[in-house]
């Protein structure tokens, strides 16, 4: 193993970080990257860009042992640490400057129960491989709708998507989990097993361990009726999907972002730069009762019709998404309670503020209740059960110097819709103190402290939206 010097590790010599190192480069031998490998640039990098963080190691763990030695060296020497999985998390949590950044990638199995109904997936599996294994069998666990971002970070923030008004999030899906604690044991969370770790886990992110497997109850899922549509902006159609949600079947979700149509090759050249509404639709019902929900939607004049009987993996192939490396932000808020949808005012100003918005933006809109309301809001680290939608307003810069305006528009847009106060810890791009305040009511974060005083008082997990053990 090689070092060269990190600016960022406060106070650490070469000599000493290599030191400190050196039971884990004794473990992982070339899995223990340093700034001078060849592949550390590419290894370290996330889902979005943004000023250089530079970690003084990446270490590509293997196993629960593998982990524990890395939690030890971390700990013992006083880096600062990121665990990473998909490396999607836009407010780019698996970097830290100058630290110890935990790569689960490699521990990627995925046992697929079907005699339990349980999928058991290892710290750093992919949305995608896993429910790619679960179809084989005709089964899934939702997660959202992309299949790059990793089974650890969604799973342990909520997990809105295809599925979630008629399954419940991915939170309200996880039978337990294997966690790692900040001083090395190695527990099972579960509803006989540390429940209150396992009540906390269920939203609180990556706040009180890795967690190496996550458990997840399987449904019977096979062909869905699904896929893109697209129209041209009004907001009397806009106002007509989002009722279509809210008032459809629970087998109906997806989301419908209002955008400049982007330069991918399932978007035909001509709609590139057009602003559309364009929505990624599954019905999870018969072909008989997707036909009732489509049937209107198509009456309003589609642009584009990929909506079809498919196998529901189908909808986790290809990248989807924005494309990654951008740089940008994010905010999020949620809107309306019970079986209600935005009318046609908010549905103009969503279309307005995209018509002011430069590079790869986007009003996200989401609907929620179904399954996702009818769970306690106490009994998931996940609180916000009532709202009918989640709202998303996201701006990427492919360019630095294209950020201010970016994060100008972000906020502009957020206050017109809004889009403030509560939010969805998964699509914020800050994690200041008020964004921690925003994701958990008062008292879910009064919990979330008192278990992480529990399994974590001296915040070695920090690297998130971070619930201090102390307010
Ligand atoms: C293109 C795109 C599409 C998305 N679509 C959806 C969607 O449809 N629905 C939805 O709900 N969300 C969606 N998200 C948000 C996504 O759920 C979050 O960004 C999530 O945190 C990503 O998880 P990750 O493992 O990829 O990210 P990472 O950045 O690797 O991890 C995120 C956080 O989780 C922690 N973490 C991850 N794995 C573990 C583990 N095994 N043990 C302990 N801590 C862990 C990390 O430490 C970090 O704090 C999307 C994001 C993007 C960029």
């Amino acid at each position: 193993m090689a070092t060269q010097e990190t600016p960022g590790t406060t106070g650490t010599s070469p000599e000493a970080l290599d030191e400190a190192l050196a039971p884990l480069a004794a473990a992982l031998g070339d899995r223990l990257l340093t700034p001078s490998a060849d592949t550390f640039a590419d290894t370290a990098a996330v889902f979005v860009g943004g000023p250089p963080l530079t970690p003084a190691a990446v270490a590509r763990v293997r196993t629960t042992d593998e982990v524990v030695t890395a939690l030890a060296v971390a700990r013992d020497a006083g880096l600062p640490l990121a665990v990473r999985s998909g490396g999607h998390h836009q407010a780019r949590h698996a970097l830290v400057d100058g630290g110890l950044v935990l790569d689960l990638r490699l521990l990627d199995g995925v046992e697929i129960d079907t005699a339990a109904g349980v999928g058991r997936a290892h710290g750093g599996v992919l949305a995608g491989a896993y429910t790619a294994a679960a179809g084989a069998h005709g089964l899934a666990t939702g997660f959202g709708d992309t299949a790059t971002v990793g089974v650890g970070g969604i799973s342990l923030g909520g997990g809105i998507g295809y599925l979630s008004r008629r399954d419940g999030l991915t939170v309200d899906n996880l039978l337990g989990a294997e966690v790692v604690l900040a001083d090395g044991k190695v527990v099972q969370a579960d509803a006989d097993n540390n429940p209150d770790l396992y009540w906390a886990l269920r939203g609180g992110g990556g706040n009180f361990g890795v967690v190496t497997r996550l458990d997840l109850r399987l449904r019977e899922v096979g062909t869905v009726t699904g896929g893109m549509m697209m129209w041209e902006p009004t907001p009397a159609r806009l106002a007509t999907v989002l009722r279509a949600f809210a008032e459809g079947p629970e087998e109906f979700s997806g989301m419908v972002n209002v955008m400049l149509a982007p330069p991918v090759p399932m978007i035909p050249a001509e709609l590139h730069g057009k602003p559309v509404l364009m929505a990624l639709l599954c019905h999870s019902g018969s072909a008989e009762d997707a036909a009732e929900v489509f049937g209107p939607l198509r009456a309003l004049g589609t642009l584009l019709d990929g909506v079809r009987e498919i196998p529901y993996t189908a909808l986790f192939e290809g990248p989807g998404g924005p494309p990654a490396g951008g740089v940008g932000d994010v905010r999020t808020g949620f809107l309306g309670e019970g079986v209600w949808a935005p009318g046609e005012d908010w549905a103009a100003a969503a279309i307005e503020a995209v018509a002011g918005a430069s590079g790869p933006s986007a009003v996200n809109i989401r609907p929620m209740g179904g399954a996702i309301s009818r769970v306690d809001p106490a009994a998931t680290a996940f609180a916000h059960r009532d709202p009918a939608f989640m709202v998303s307003v996201g701006g990427t810069a492919m360019a630095p110097e294209a950020l201010p305006a970016t994060t100008a528009w972000v906020a502009s847009a957020a206050e017109a819709l809004g889009v403030r106060g509560r939010g969805y810890v998964n699509f914020m791009g800050t994690a200041t103190d008020q964004d921690v305040r925003n994701a958990y009511p008062e008292a879910t974060l009064a919990r979330l402290r008192e278990v992480k005083r529990a399994y974590d008082p001296g915040n070695l997990f920090a690297s998130n939206h971070n619930v201090a053990p102390r307010a």
